[in-house]
């Protein structure tokens, strides 16, 4: 297993070592747990690890961020704390066993064995641990054939109310076996349709279901996860109205070929969500009040919700982009949107004409400065006053269609709207 460890990113080599002598010294027991185990199995990569201790996993993150000169963080509720460095990040939990008052509740959490906290986790493939104790640094500790159900590629619960306890396991086991091309085992297979036709998602808080429909949309595919949670529960475990048509799997899969490198070409512009895209397709079929509560219900973050309102909201006049436009048109109709309301449409409208206003205002458009400022307006005699914005949103788009690159362009022209603006219009 230690070949196993050596497959982490170089960083954690020594930081590991380190973690595991101070773990020594303050008598705790430390292993690796969960994805990251089941992920050096799989040979992909890895970035953050998770780290369980047997004994006070604050205080040996602490010792170990002090030593590492890192940044540490501690969450003294749920007994974890993170340390992070060059980019790096470990999280540590103390060891915990889980009790669940009814299904869908947050768990009660209590201290336990290694042994414990495994056997509260969702599948098996997520139930490995790697020792990083000194007497068998390395050690693979296995107890639910973990590595076998990988082998043969099976999601599998640990135990029969697993999905009832957690029923945010139900979209995990989907999104784990979609992502690996695994399959459920037959016994999980059941007890997921029984807790589906129990309802048992409606259990859930939204805040998880967000989380976890977030996930999901984060998923390299998501259009293969969308379709079997579409046939296995149905999209309306979100909203009771919504439902999935043809159109949306066609823009799913659009949404899915538009290249990594299209993408990454615009991600300085503005920061990118590339999942709310798809989240804004099942959405805006809802009433324009349905989807606002929805938003509020799930807490969406603010930002968030203004991206998916303003997809709902720029709907209709969107089609115009299906026509060949002046260029100043473009600006008005997609400068105020987000970049992700507007790669929502670049998807929406496949049509030639459409790509072209819209690349045309990600690669030109959008980097259109005025080279005047307000002083300059003042400098020319006029005195400031509200009609400044209106000569500046107005003279913006007579610098776009015209062409206009030179600063004493932009004053003539700047003073002729004024004026044109200043004049008192016929009764
Ligand atoms: P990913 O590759 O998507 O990050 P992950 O397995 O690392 O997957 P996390 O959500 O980061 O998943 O959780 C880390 C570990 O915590 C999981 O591997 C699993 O052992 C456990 N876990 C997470 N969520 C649950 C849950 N709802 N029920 C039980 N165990 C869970």
């Amino acid at each position: 297993m230690i070949n196993r460890l050596k497959k982490l990113p170089k960083f954690y080599g020594p930081v590991l070592k380190t973690a595991s002598s101070i773990a020594a010294g303050q008598g705790s027991s430390i292993y690796l747990v969960g994805g990251v185990v089941r992920d050096l199995f799989l040979n992909r990569d890895i970035f953050d690890l998770d780290i369980v201790v047997e004994g006070d996993a604050i205080a040996l993150a602490e010792e170990l961020a002090s030593r590492l000169k890192a940044e540490f963080k501690k969450h003294h509720c749920f007994g974890t704390a993170t340390v992070e460095l060059k980019g790096y990040k470990l999280d540590f939990a103390t060891s915990r066993k889980e009790y669940y008052s009814f299904p869908g509740a947050l768990p009660k959490v209590s201290p336990a064995s290694l042994g414990e906290d495994l056997f509260r986790r969702d599948f098996t493939i997520n139930a490995m641990a790697i020792s990083l104790n000194k007497k068998d640094y390395g050690r693979l500790i296995d107890i639910y054939n973990g590595v076998n159900d990988l082998k043969s590629g099976k999601i599998r619960v640990l135990h029969e109310n697993s999905f009832m306890d957690d029923p945010t396991r139900i979209l995990r086991a989907i999104r784990f076996e979609q992502r690996f091309s695994f399959m459920m085992d037959l016994k999980t297979s059941h007890l997921l349709r029984e807790a589906i036709n129990a309802k048992a998602l409606t259990l859930v808080s939204p805040h998880r279901l967000r989380d976890e429909i977030i996930l999901i949309l984060k998923e390299a595919q998501p259009l293969k996860h969308i379709k079997r949670i579409d046939k296995l529960i149905g999209i309306n475990f979100i909203h009771k109205d919504l439902k999935l048509k043809n159109d949306d799997y066609v823009f799913f899969k659009r949404a899915q070929g538009i290249s990594s490198g299209y993408l990454k070409s615009f991600k300085t512009l503005r920061k990118q969500q590339y999942w709310i895209i798809y989240l804004s397709k099942i959405l805006i079929r809802l009433s324009a009040k349905s989807l606002e509560n929805l938003l509020h219900d799930y807490a969406f973050r603010k930002g968030e919700r203004i991206i998916i309102l303003s997809i709902k909201a720029s709907l209709f006049k969107a089609r115009k982009l299906k026509k060949p436009l002046k260029k100043s048109l473009i600006y008005r109709f997609l400068n105020p949107l987000s970049f992700e309301a507007i790669l929502f449409f670049y998807v929406y409208y496949p049509d030639k004409i459409a790509r072209e206003n819209i690349d045309c205002f990600l690669k030109e458009l959008v980097k259109t400065n005025l080279r005047i400022r307000g002083r300059d307006l003042t400098r020319l005699g006029l005195v400031p006053n509200i009609l400044f914005g209106k000569v500046f949103e107005k003279l913006m788009h007579v610098k776009i269609d015209k062409g206009i690159s030179t600063k004493k362009g932009e004053m003539i022209e700047a003073l002729e709207i004024f004026r044109s603006l200043s004049r008192p219009k016929p009764d």
